[in-house]
C-alpha cells in the first residue's frame, strides 16, 4: 500500500485524506489543534469553518453552484456531510458547523486507513521520507514553523503571508447610466481603461459614515502592523481623516462626470480584471471590511448599487503560494529544492492559491486524483477549462499570470461565449450548460483512467 503524510486537518486535508483513504491509499493526517491554536480556529475539530457557516449558492446557473456540482459528481465525502448537516439558508448551502466538523471528525478518524497524528508538522524532508508523498493543506494559518520550512523550498519571495486584496464585481451589474469611462486626464471622447463612480459631496458623506462604523474582520493583534503601514485598508485610510479617501483611491482629479460636464467630488475607478471585461476591481479599495459588509457599504457607492461580487477584498493573515510559479496542474510543487526531497510534495487548499471554503474542499479532491494516478502511473485526465474549478486552476497555474491573489471561482475567469450572449440570465445559463458537458467528459476520462467507479 503506498502511504501519504497530508499536514492540515482542515477543508483540504480532511477532503484529501478520505478521498485517498477510499482509494485504497494509507494517509497520516497530521493536525495540530487542539495542541497548538490558529488565531482564527476555536476547537480541535477537523474540517472547522472559520467565519461564515455558508457555502454559498446552490443555483445551478451560479459559479459556486456549479462548484457544488463538480463535488457531487467526483463523490466528494466532505459535500457529502455537508449536505447531510445543511441547515435553512434559501438558495445558499449553509451547514451547522459544529456537526458538520463532529461529522467530518469522526468519518476521517473511523477510517481503517487513516492516522490523525495531533502534532505540528515542520520538517517537510522528514514528511517526504516516509512517505509516497506529502500533500501541505494547511490553509491560511500556516503555522511558522511549517512555513520557515517551505520557505526553504520555494524562494522568501513565493510566500505571501498577508492578503490584501481589493473587491472585483461583475461588469454586468454595474450601473453603465451612472458609471462613464475615462481615463484620468484624457479626454472622456478617448474611451480610457477605466470606468469611474462618481460622487455627490452628499453621497460621499453618507459613504464615508458606513465605511467608519462597517464591521471589520479584524479588529485583534494578530495582524501585523506592518501591514497597515504598507497597504492601507480603505477604511482606515478614512479613519485618518474624513477626506483622506478623496485625496488617494477616490480622488476626483483630471475626471469630469460627462452628466454634468464637471469634476465629481470623489470618484471611484474601476478597472477590468480579466482581458475580456467581465469582472471589474475597485481601484485602491483593499478592505478588511466582512463580505456582509462590503456588500452594503460599497454598494453605496454610485453606480454600483446593484453589483456583484466576483471577489470580496481580504486583508487578513493568508499564507499562500506564488501558485502560478511554483505548482503544476496537479498542484505539485516544482522547485528543485521540492524535487530534490524523496517524495513529491503536493499543495492544497487555500495555501494553494484558491480562496473559499468549497474551493478547498475541491483542491483537496483534485490533489487525491493527482496523487492517486501519479503513485499508480495512472495519467490523470486534463481538467477541462470550461468547468469552474478547471478555469480558476487553469488562471492559478498559469505562468502568464502576475502578482495572483487567491480567488475562489467566479464566471469572469470563463472562456467567454461565442457568440457572446448579452442577457445575464441566458449567459449565466449557458456557462453553466458549458460546464456540466465538460465535467460528464470529465467524469467519463476518470472513469477510462481507472480513478473513478464507473
Ligand atoms: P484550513 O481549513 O484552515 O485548514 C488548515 C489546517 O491546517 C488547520 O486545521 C490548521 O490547524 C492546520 N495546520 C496549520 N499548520 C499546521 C502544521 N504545521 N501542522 C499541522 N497542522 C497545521 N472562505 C469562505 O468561503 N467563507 C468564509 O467566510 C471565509 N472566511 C475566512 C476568514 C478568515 C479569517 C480566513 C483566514 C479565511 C477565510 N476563508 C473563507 C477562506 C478559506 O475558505 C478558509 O480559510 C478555508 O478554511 C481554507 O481551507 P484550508 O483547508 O486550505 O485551510
Amino acid at each position: 500500500t503506498y502511504h501519504v503524510n497530508i499536514v492540515g486537518g482542515g477543508l483540504a486535508g480532511s477532503e484529501a485524506a478520505l478521498d485517498l483513504a477510499d482509494r485504497g491509499i494509507a494517509v497520516s493526517l497530521w493536525e495540530m489543534r487542539p495542541e497548538r491554536r490558529t488565531p482564527v480556529h476555536h476547537t480541535g475539530g477537523l474540517a472547522e469553518l472559520v467565519c461564515s457557516n455558508s457555502l454559498k449558492s446552490t443555483k445551478p446557473d451560479s459559479a459556486a453552484g456549479l462548484l457544488k456540482e463538480e463535488l457531487a459528481v467526483l463523490g466528494s465525502p466532505l459535500m457529502e456531510e455537508a449536505r447531510a448537516t445543511a441547515v435553512a439558508a434559501g438558495g445558499a448551502l449553509a451547514v451547522d458547523r459544529t456537526l458538520f466538523s463532529r461529522a467530518v471528525t469522526e468519518r476521517v478518524e473511523a477510517h481503517p486507513l487513516i492516522e490523525v497524528v495531533r502534532r505540528e508538522a515542520t520538517d517537510i524532508a522528514a514528511l517526504a521520507r516516509g512517505a509516497d508523498a506529502v500533500v501541505l493543506a494547511s490553509g491560511p494559518l500556516t503555522s511558522d514553523g511549517l512555513s520557515s520550512a517551505l520557505m526553504a523550498l520555494t524562494g522568501r519571495d513565493a510566500l505571501a503571508f498577508y492578503d490584501a486584496a481589493a473587491p472585483v464585481v461583475m461588469a454586468d451589474s454595474i450601473d453603465r447610466e451612472r458609471v462613464f469611462r475615462q481615463s484620468r486626464y484624457e479626454d472622456a471622447s478617448a474611451g480610457g481603461d477605466y470606468l469611474n463612480a462618481p460622487f455627490s459631496r452628499e453621497e460621499y458623506e453618507r459613504f464615508v459614515d458606513e465605511l467608519l462604523c462597517a464591521e471589520r474582520v479584524i479588529a485583534k493583534d494578530f495582524e501585523s502592523r506592518e501591514l497597515f503601514q504598507a497597504c492601507q485598508p480603505i477604511e482606515e485610510i478614512a479613519r485618518a481623516g474624513r477626506d483622506a479617501p478623496r485625496f488617494g483611491a477616490l480622488k476626483p482629479v483630471g475626471l469630469t462626470d460627462p452628466r454634468t460636464g464637471r469634476r465629481p467630488w470623489a470618484a471611484l475607478q474601476l478597472r477590468a480584471e480579466d482581458a475580456c471585461g467581465q469582472s471589474y476591481n475597485l481601484v485602491g479599495f483593499q478592505t478588511n471590511l466582512t463580505f456582509p459588509e462590503q456588500r452594503r457599504v460599497f454598494r453605496l457607492i454610485p453606480g454600483l448599487e446593484q453589483a456583484e461580487f466576483a471577489r470580496y477584498g481580504v486583508m487578513h493573515r493568508n499564507t499562500f503560494l506564488d501558485a502560478p510559479r511554483l505548482l503544476d496542474d496537479h498542484g505539485r510543487l516544482v522547485s528543485d529544492e521540492a524535487r530534490a526531497l524523496g517524495a513529491p510534495i503536493y499543495v492544497a487548499g487555500q495555501l494553494g492559491g484558491t480562496e473559499g471554503y468549497c474551493e478547498a474542499i475541491r483542491s483537496g479532491l483534485h490533489v487525491a486524483l493527482a496523487v492517486t494516478a501519479d503513485l499508480r502511473g495512472r495519467v490523470l485526465p486534463p481538467l477541462p477549462p470550461d468547468t469552474v474549478w478547471g478555469a480558476l486552476l487553469a488562471y492559478a497555474t498559469d505562468p502568464a499570470t502576475t502578482d495572483y491573489q487567491p480567488m475562489h471561482v467566479n464566471f469572469g475567469i470563463l472562456r467567454p461565449l461565442d457568440p457572446p450572449v448579452r442577457n445575464k440570465r441566458e449567459r449565466y445559463g449557458a456557462y453553466a450548460r458549458r460546464a456540466s458537458e465538460a465535467l460528464d467528459g470529465y467524469r467519463i476520462a476518470l472513469e477510462a483512467a481507472g480513478l473513478m467507479a464507473p
